[in-house]
């Protein structure tokens, strides 16, 4: 008997429910293009040294090059096609209004790690999961957690995700064993988080209480570990704690 005098509330609490995210997502709200960080990585990071690397749109080339193996930044060198900050298969997918800057950058110690920051466009599908392009060809997704890393100025400790990948070598493959991880975190007009999912529900909500669509960004660094090790949880803390103060938005800008 009860469960049939609240099947009316059910039903209108679902239908206010779908009524809002179908709002959220389809009503014509402001967007600005205020973004939460720089679209700018330095060349000099405390002790890295960093280099811009650019990918070749040509299918039948996709090379890869850092800015100083290039004449020109724009103009490959193998075949002449267009250099791009995003990969072929980024610029493929991605919707055109993407912005997109990666550095490799190295210490005097011969470490290395890269580091990518995706601006989204108006249509916001820019961002999606990172683990959705990392599994796949071979890898397989070994762990992943949270990890906090103290920053200067920050009322609390940024909370980014640490992905650890594993891609075993295969017989006969051109590619040995590759241990790897990535680190990330979303970043949006004064709003951060290693989740997806509350990325989502930030922008959401932006878009039913604010009538405002901010454009997100990510922040990404990864490169090789060694398995069964924490070393490049330590290594990537330290560098995000200097790289932060980096990322901030220059006033005016
Ligand atoms: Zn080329």
């Amino acid at each position: 008997m009860e469960k049939k005098t609240l099947t009316p509330y059910i039903v209108v609490v679902a239908l206010m429910l779908a009524t809002s995210l179908a709002l959220a997502f389809t009503v014509d709200v402001s967007i600005t293009d205020e973004a939460g960080v720089t679209l700018e990585l330095p060349d000099e990071i405390g002790d890295w040294t960093g280099l811009e690397i650019r990918f070749c749109l040509n299918a039948r080339c996709q090379r890869a090059a850092t800015v100083d193996q290039l004449e020109d930044i724009d103009v490959c060198n193998e075949c002449e096609g267009k250099m791009s900050t995003m990969s072929f298969i980024e610029a493929q997918q991605l919707p055109a209004d993407t912005m997109m800057i990666k550095k490799r950058y190295e210490d005097r110690l011969g470490r290395q790690l890269m580091v990518a920051i995706v601006l989204s466009g108006r249509e916001r599908a820019s961002i999606h999961r990172p683990e959705v392009c990392l599994v796949g060809q071979g890898r397989e997704l070994v762990e992943s957690r949270v990890f906090s890393v103290p920053v200067e100025d920050r009322g609390s400790p940024l909370d980014v995700m640490m992905l650890e990948l594993h891609r075993p070598a295969r017989a006969g493959g051109p590619f040995g064993e590759e241990n790897m991880y990535y680190a990330y975190w979303f970043a949006g007009k004064n709003r951060e988080t290693p989740h997806h999912v509350m990325r989502m529900i930030y922008m959401a909500s932006d878009r039913i209480f604010h009538n405002v669509a901010h454009r997100w960004a990510y922040i990404s660094v990864s490169g090789m570990r060694r398995p069964n090790s924490n070393e490049h949880e330590v290594l990537v803390s330290e560098f995000i704690r200097e790289l932060y103060p980096h990322l901030m938005l220059k006033p005016g800008a």
